[in-house]
């Protein structure tokens, strides 16, 4: 058998080097590769629609690690390269080049790619996805010459991208298929809050419209909505969610459906190999354990930490809390639990006052918090959430009594 290294880790994004960092804490001694398709050390992300993206942060400032860093500890990176097979029972992966590197432990740490639209035009010049750092490059180059953006999505990434370019004074229109912008994943009172936000920012925020085609000869020029109506664009970004990056692994046999089956400890249905991360689906505590894939830094984070363990020959089951965040203008929002399923919303504070939050309960317990410029809350609320305390609505409610008061007071 091949044994090229002790751990291979795919994938150079959070998961990935969280892995590698923590393997290394954990005075693990062995051999770490890392391989990974883009060209950059491993870099956050997040801040590609926020700080990088409005120009407030330069690159430098986005590497997770600098270079001396992870030279003085021994990873090694093998960049540029995308690993396109996976043999596990022979421990081995194939590389686009048909390179063949053996490995003892696989760490499959790819994340995904973005969802891309379908209709006519979803390849011309000016339509993009906000993934990667060239992704952002691409865009910011092109800003000079951009006066009309639509984005495709009310979702983080699309309300995102929306504040900083209308920061930047260009005429934004923002597309969203259902009646609301974060559907999916918060409670109406966000969403209604957020679209008078953009609104009030002079975003065009258009709810239950479908997009038809995109038109233009080479590059963009608009987008033509199903009612036949054409919107001008010379910029088109396109945010609707990723597709886990994982069938070199399903196709090795892996167990998969919207990204790989990983247990406890992050193990995959695949001897020795791992999966963490974005394209990692998961049994979470706080979805009632139905499987889920979060997409989040933490979630990365905390997944890296788990699958170290497991490496380490020290496994814990993987239970932490989820957590998110976002910016939008001057808005800090973040969220703590999972809203999945929840049947009762209560909103504490004035939303008027640009300062609340929104609390989702199922069956009486609190499940999640959504804080907006609600720092406290957030801190506070977190312990109501892990313990899915049942309180007193009322007191819930009522934002001069503080939620760490309502933590004493929860019944179990
Ligand atoms: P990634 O960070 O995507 O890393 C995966 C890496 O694997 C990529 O570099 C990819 O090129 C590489 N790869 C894929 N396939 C292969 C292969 N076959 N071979 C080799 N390499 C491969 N989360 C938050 O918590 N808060 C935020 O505010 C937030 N904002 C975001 C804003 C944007 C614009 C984006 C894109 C994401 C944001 N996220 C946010 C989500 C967060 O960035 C992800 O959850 C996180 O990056 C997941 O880490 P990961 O390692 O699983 O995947």
């Amino acid at each position: 058998m091949r044994n090229d290294t002790d751990v291979l880790i795919v994938g150079a994004g959070h998961a990935g080097a969280a892995c590698a960092i923590a393997l290394r804490q954990g005075k693990f001694e062995g051999r770490i590769l890392v391989v990974g398709a883009e060209p950059d050390l491993p870099y956050e992300r997040p801040p590609l629609s926020k700080e990088y993206f409005g120009g407030d942060k330069p690159f430098e400032r986005l590497l997770i690690r600098p270079e001396a860093f992870w030279v003085e500890r021994n990873v090694t990176f093998k960049l540029g390269t995308t690993v396109t097979s996976v043999d596990a029972a022979a421990h081995t992966v194939t590389t686009e080049s048909g390179e063949v590197i053996g490995y003892r432990h696989l760490v499959w740490a790819t994340g995904g790619a973005p969802r891309r639209v379908s209709c006519d035009g979803h390849h011309l010049a000016g339509v993009n996805t906000v993934r990667t750092r060239a992704d952002a490059d691409r865009m910011m180059a092109e800003m000079p010459n951009v006066s009309n953006v639509v984005v495709i999505g009310g979702g983080y990434i699309g309300l995102e991208a929306a504040a900083v370019l209308s920061k930047f004074g260009k005429k934004v229109v923002l597309l969203e298929a259902l009646d609301r912008v974060l559907a999916r994943v918060a409670g109406e009172p966000l969403s209604r809050f957020l679209e008078a936000e953009h609104r009030a920012h002079g975003v065009d925020v258009r709810l239950g419209v479908a997009v038809d085609c995109i038109l233009g000869e080479d590059r963009v020029t608009g987008v033509r909505l199903a009612d036949g109506e054409v919107l001008q664009a010379d910029l088109v970004i396109v945010g609707i969610g990723i597709v886990p990056a994982v069938e070199p692994l399903v196709a090795a046999g892996a167990e998969g459906g919207n990204g790989v089956a990983v247990d406890a400890h992050c193990r995959t249905t695949l001897p020795d190999v791992f999966a963490i991360g974005d394209c990692a689906r998961h049994a979470n505590r706080y979805a009632e354990g139905a499987q889920v894939r979060l997409e989040s830094v933490q979630n990365a984070n905390d997944q890296a930490s788990v699958a170290t363990k497991a490496i380490l020959g020290q496994p814990i089951d993987h239970d932490a809390t989820p957590w998110f965040w976002s910016n939008q203008y001057d808005i800090k929002l973040q969220t703590v639990g999972l809203s999945i399923g929840y049947d009762q919303t209560v909103v504490r504070g004035d939303i008027a006052s640009r300062s609340f939050s929104v609390i989702y309960l199922k069956a009486g317990r609190v499940v999640a918090l959504d804080c907006v410029n609600a720092v406290k809350d957030y801190v506070q609320g977190r312990k109501l959430v892990v313990e899915g305390a049942r309180v007193d609505v009322a007191r819930l409610a009522d934002a001069t009594t503080p939620l760490k008061d309502l933590v004493t007071e929860a019944v179990s």
